[in-house]
């Protein structure tokens, strides 16, 4: 049994200051801590003097193996980011497992315990070895799924995604990429104006993935149409989109307008003024999921790094394409947005802490075992400092970052 107590412990019921964590096995077993908040407290939801049973009476064989004292810091849900390339110098676009494994490790050690691993666009060949290699490591180091970012994008806002290899929305492609993974290609991001786009999208959603809209210069109604042939979320809202305008407000103002359509926001501070972050949260109450966009360059200091077939320099840590303005992904971890949310765009940590797990988590249908701290869920857990800095981690009851500053045992 593990004990994290005195920390402000973010649950979907608001804040619990000072909380408590218990952790048993893979599993959160209690949470809690003064003050209840009003009509929200089951019985077993109080801080344990000793060590309780759920119905509050005292077990005299259960021993605490583990206590960490975490006055002063957070408790809040492991993240989950679902558009993310690399970290750690290592790159998801290689499809190569040491380089999956590292990156996968990078993240984990910044909060991310729940990850899809994104594809940017390359030759079909490239996308097709990627995938089938990426999808034999799912279901390890909480990697959930494969998002392919392409190639079925728009070349007027293609970004940093390499122009001579995107295509037009391919069916028969599609389905060999879906076949080739085996249904681990979770997501796939499509621009709605292209030819054929509906028909892509509802073939991604017949086939149980994710259809996003993104990488695009759709229109309004080139977006609904989108939308309501069932595509779900809107890749890095704003970035990589035609501008809103008061008359044609285009894909990114389809996607606040519509209730069904999770927003991504790369909180970074170099994708977004902080005031665009706040007003994505605004227009889109509960249905923004922070992603970091991450690239290879992630914690491997400024360079040149690749990403799929594109060359990336990074100057003090931004990222953009080789001689070039164009920005090239992040060099974030969720730890950082998450920071940078509530601290530069100064939005509620309760909305943060939903966006970086909560929503993410719903709509990988993921939510009955991840996304918030609470009883009979996945011990996925990050401790922050008050500074909002990650000094731990803990992935399914493992620290994967062990907190330094904390009592062991007793
Ligand atoms: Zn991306």
């Amino acid at each position: 049994m593990i004990l994290l107590s005195g920390a402000k412990v973010v649950t979907a019921d608001g804040v619990r200051d000072p909380g408590f964590v218990r952790v048993e096995g893979e599993r959160i077993a209690g949470v809690g801590g003064p003050p209840a908040p009003p009509g929200a407290t089951p019985p077993h939801e109080t801080l344990p003097a000793g060590e309780t049973d759920p119905a509050g009476e005292t077990l005299p064989g259960r021993e605490t193996e583990e206590r960490h004292a975490l006055d002063g810091m957070w408790v809040v849900p492991g993240m989950v980011d679902l558009h993310v390339h690399g970290g750690g110098g290592a790159s998801y676009t290689t499809g190569k497992p040491e380089d999956v494994l590292a990156a996968l490790a990078f993240h984990r050690a910044g909060g991310t315990t729940t990850s899809f691993a994104s594809l940017v666009t390359a030759a079909p060949e490239d996308l097709l070895r990627a995938v089938a290699s990426i999808a034999e490591l799912v279901g390890d180091q909480g990697l959930e799924g494969i998002h392919l970012e392409g190639p079925f994008l728009a070349r007027a806002r293609c970004g940093a995604q390499a122009p001579g290899f995107l295509l037009e929305p391919d069916v028969a492609l599609l389905r060999r990429l879906l076949a080739a993974g085996h249904g681990s290609v979770a997501m796939v991001t499509v621009a709605p104006e292209l030819d054929g786009a509906v028909t892509l999208i509802r073939e991604i959603v017949d086939a149980g993935a994710i259809a996003a809209i993104g990488h695009s210069d759709a229109t309004y109604d080139q977006a609904m149409a989108a939308i309501d042939a069932g595509a779900t979320v809107a890749t890095h809202l704003f970035n990589g989109m035609r501008p809103r305008h008061h008359r044609e407000p285009g894909i990114a103002g389809a996607a606040l307008d519509r209730d069904e359509v999770t927003c991504e926001l790369i909180a970074d501070g170099v994708h977004l003024h902080p005031a665009t972050v706040r007003e994505a949260f605004a227009a889109a109450p509960g249905r923004v999921s922070l992603v970091t966009d991450a690239i290879s360059a992630a914690g491997a200091g400024d360079g040149t790094f690749r990403l799929g077939p594109v060359t990336v320099a990074v100057v003090g840590g931004r990222a953009h394409l080789d001689g070039q303005e164009v920005v090239a992904g992040s060099t974030i971890t969720a730890g950082d947005g998450f920071a940078y949310a509530v601290r530069d765009a100064r939005l509620a940590i309760t909305d943060v802490v939903h966006a970086a797990a909560g929503r993410p988590a719903s709509l990988i249908r993921r939510a009955a075992d991840r996304g918030t701290i609470e009883v009979g869920k996945s011990a996925d857990l990050v401790v922050l400092d008050a500074g909002l800095r990650v000094v731990g981690v803990m992935a399914r009851g493992a620290w994967v970052v062990r907190p330094a500053a904390s009592g062991r045992g007793r």
